[in-house]
């Protein structure tokens, strides 16, 4: 039975994943995210059922337009899997509760951000806005411990990215500070503290390979919103942990 519902969990991942895309590509561009119906960008193919398979199609396809046979971007076979796994390890950590559907919509919020971001470097307030209320509404209801923590958190961590922001003249963007706004809501103060440090190194190992990858390119600024989300899901499921395994080493 709990291998049903985790299989249950992680196809629901893949089809939310795939559309997750969508919305990544489309809401910053101010399109409608359901119409037209999905089409190759470039040789505008309709694409049908068989191209619309989370994750098989890109396999099957050879990760190539069946039109015009350009090269589909590798990014987003990995966000439906993603979406997926996480959705299925949500699921298995958390059991059907509450505290399920803050996970659930943190990493769609997640997700779709990475999308935007890697795509157009842009985290859209429409998203932010979005999922930020039912998360307001839900850290009400199920609140973390102490309830006012999620409160500390969110002002520590728009705060915090705003003086980095200032202090770095623009390093930071806006979407990544209000970004941070939300997951110090869904997660406290402590671990968004975390967060900021995983995504760090995170963005630093990122940046080295990509330095490593293109030598002409050096100056294209690299997007920040990937590291902050998978930061962010490390610190949602291990954050606790890792905070007091931190502080044991020294009290
Ligand atoms: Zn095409």
């Amino acid at each position: 039975m709990e291998f049903v519902l985790l299989f249950i969990f992680f196809s629901y991942g893949l089809v939310f994943g795939s559309f997750f895309n969508v919305v990544g590509l489309r809401i910053p561009k101010g399109e409608s995210i359901v119409k037209p119906p999905s089409h190759c960008t470039v040789c505008d193919r309709r694409l049908t059922i068989k191209d619309l398979v989370p994750v098989f199609s890109y396999v099957f396809l050879k990760g190539k337009c069946r039109g015009c046979g350009t090269k589909i971007n590798w990014v987003y076979p990995v966000m439906e899997l993603a979406t997926g796994l996480l959705f299925a390890f949500a699921y298995l950590q958390l059991g059907f509760s509450l505290e399920l559907i803050v996970a659930l919509l943190f990493i769609s919020l997640l997700v779709i951000i990475t999308v935007s971001d890697i795509a157009y470097m842009l985290i859209p307030d429409k998203i932010l806005l979005f999922f930020l209320i039912p998360l307001i509404v839900l850290r009400v209801l199920e609140p973390l411990d102490p309830w006012w923590d999620s409160i500390v958190g969110a002002v520590v961590g728009f705060g915090v990215l705003f003086l980095i922001a200032i202090v770095s003249k623009g390093g930071m963007g806006g979407g990544d500070i209000k970004l941070f706004f939300v997951i110090g809501l869904v997660l406290g103060w402590a671990p968004t503290l975390l967060t900021l440090f995983l995504a760090s190194i995170i963005g630093t190992v990122i940046g080295i390979i990509s330095l490593r990858r293109s030598k002409q390119s050096r100056k294209t600024p690299i997007p920040f919103g990937p590291s902050i989300a998978i930061a962010a899901i490390i610190a949602y499921f291990y954050g606790e942990m890792l905070v007091d395994w931190y502080v044991n080493l020294f009290f």
